[in-house]
């Protein structure tokens, strides 16, 4: 089964959600969730130039990946926290598929978020 999956930015009064798709399947939460996990990895990278060689070395999805950096470059300063929806609005845990669909645990996004440094 298909699914679009997207970043979501939980800083602002609605949260925000990315207009390009990270995935397109649930196998790719894996790699969704270790691009927000390595958030700070890849926003340093596409704002340096060498997006292309952290993508290769990582092994992820040039053209999912891409769209995941730059949402997470354009809310690089927020602080609350970056999650995964849907297509529908459904949330996806930072953490495993125990609790698809359910509300993301509010630690998971403070885990997540390690911007500042
Ligand atoms: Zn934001």
């Amino acid at each position: 089964m298909s699914i679009r999956l997207f970043l979501t930015c939980h800083e602002h009064n609605k949260p925000l959600r990315a207009r390009r798709e990270s995935g397109i399947h649930l196998s790719h939460l894996l790699r969704i969730r270790e691009e927000i996990a390595h958030r700070d990895e890849l926003v340093a990278a596409t704002l340096n130039g060498s997006l292309g060689e952290y993508l290769n070395l990582k092994g992820w999805n040039r053209w999912f990946s891409t769209a995941s950096a730059a949402f997470l470059v354009h809310h690089r300063a927020c602080r609350i926290g970056i999650g995964i929806v849907d297509e529908y609005g459904r949330p996806y845990s930072l953490v495993n598929d125990a609790d698809r669909g359910a509300v993301p645990d509010r630690q998971h996004y403070i885990r997540a978020t390690s911007v500042g440094a």
